[in-house]
């Protein structure tokens, strides 16, 4: 390991690329994680992610670019050089040691001393102190993903990477998983990077998240600005629903754009650059548009959609899912919460639709990657 010089006291990876003969895996990646954060790498299948965990880990040698972690230059380091962990999807437990055996194995291994006292600590953390005489196999998938966490964080790594590390489990354990993690997270302070196709996941534990396609990050945020300010359709679909429609900048008048919806004028609030005449695509939650009786007044302030007819009701326990199709032929998806005073609407019924300005997003479309 060389020294970066750089300064940061984090992970930091600049121009990462990783070509597989003629197919390029990860594309001239930047990005840096705070030092403690939980940072989480989300994608499809294919797009790049695990190739970076592996670029990081020393699994995988860059075809250029570098990494740099705490200041020290990683990129060529073997992986045992690295101050790094990783804990996999399959948990990799050695099945004839017992859990506390197995937590220890690499302290032992580095014949540290106070072995027994950091063990005891570590098997409290992860909350199997009751466990620690037991086999893995005698453990649920659960528990046994907790020791492989408590034998990765036991060696103090200043990065921990988690690749897809609750895959195997069932969608309630995997939930309450999710909790734990970041909760373990928080009271250790290391930084960690976790790699997950699931949304719902890496929303849920990350304090940042970037969104990959095809080698590259295509959005990077806080959970919240993601969903509710994603700059591309992909990133718009791959966290949550989304209706798009399609649109054209009329105006633009401070920070307000009115778009042309199909004959409909609705403004959105925005940030970014949209001169009149650009195309664009008018996003909209699902969870944030109104149903509500044709001509009645709706609650919501600002854009009215009429003429739309129900085509399709779900009930789903908290909500009732529609699919209204709109005058131009597109069907629409609204959410609305079951609050028990919301009128339910039937198959045909005409309808209006409405949303508060604040809550649509402007697409170019000519950034469409997907
Ligand atoms: P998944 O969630 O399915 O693991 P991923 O986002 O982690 O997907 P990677 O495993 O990083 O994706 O793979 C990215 C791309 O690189 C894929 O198209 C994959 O086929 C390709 N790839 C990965 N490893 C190799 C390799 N050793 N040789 C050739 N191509 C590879």
């Amino acid at each position: 390991m060389s020294q970066a010089g750089d300064g940061y006291d984090g992970l930091r990876i600049t121009q990462l690329t990783k070509e597989f003969a003629t197919f390029t895996a990860v594309d001239h990646l930047d990005l840096d994680v705070p030092r403690g954060t939980f940072f989480a790498l989300l994608g499809p299948s294919g797009c790049g992610k695990t190739t970076t965990l592996r670029m990081i880990a020393g699994l995988e040698t860059p075809t250029s670019g570098s990494i740099t972690l705490a200041g020290q230059d990683i990129t060529y380091a073997k992986p045992y050089q690295r101050p790094v962990n990783t804990v996999f999807q399959s948990y990799a437990l050695f099945p004839h040691l017992d859990i506390f055996e197995n937590v220890a194995f690499g302290l032992r291994r580095r014949k540290r001393s106070d072995v027994d006292a950091q063990v005891t600590e570590m098997l409290e953390l992860v909350e199997l102190s009751s466990q620690a005489r037991k086999k893995p196999a005698q453990l649920s998938g659960g528990q046994q993903q907790r020791v492989a966490l408590a034998r990765a964080l036991i060696n103090q790594p200043e990065v921990l990477l988690l690749d897809e590390p609750l895959g195997a489990l069932d969608l309630k354990l995997r939930r309450s998983m999710q909790i734990e993690i970041k909760r373990i997270q928080d009271e250790v302070g290391l930084t960690f990077v976790h790699v997950t196709h699931d949304q719902e996941e890496a929303m849920t534990m990350a304090d940042t998240v970037a969104v990959m396609n095809k080698g590259i990050i295509e959005q990077m945020g806080a959970p919240a600005e993601l969903y509710e300010n994603p700059r591309s359709t992909f990133v718009a679909n791959f966290l949550g629903q989304s209706n798009l429609i399609e649109g054209a900048v009329l105006n633009r008048a401070a920070d307000i754009v009115t778009v042309d919806m199909h004959g409909i004028n609705v403004s959105i609030p925005t940030g970014r650059s949209h001169t009149a005449g650009d195309k664009g695509w008018v996003g909209i939650r699902p969870e944030k548009v109104l149903i509500g009786e044709e001509g009645a007044e709706l609650d919501a302030p600002g854009n009215t959609i009429p003429g739309g007819v129900v085509s399709d009701v779900s009930f789903v326990g908290v909500s009732t899912q529609y699919l209204v199709r709109m005058p131009w032929g597109q069907e629409l998806q609204v959410f609305q919460q079951n609050t028990g005073r919301a009128r339910i609407f039937g198959v045909g019924e005409r309808v209006e639709l409405s949303w508060r300005p604040e809550y649509a997003f402007l697409l170019d479309i000519s950034q469409d990657a997907d």
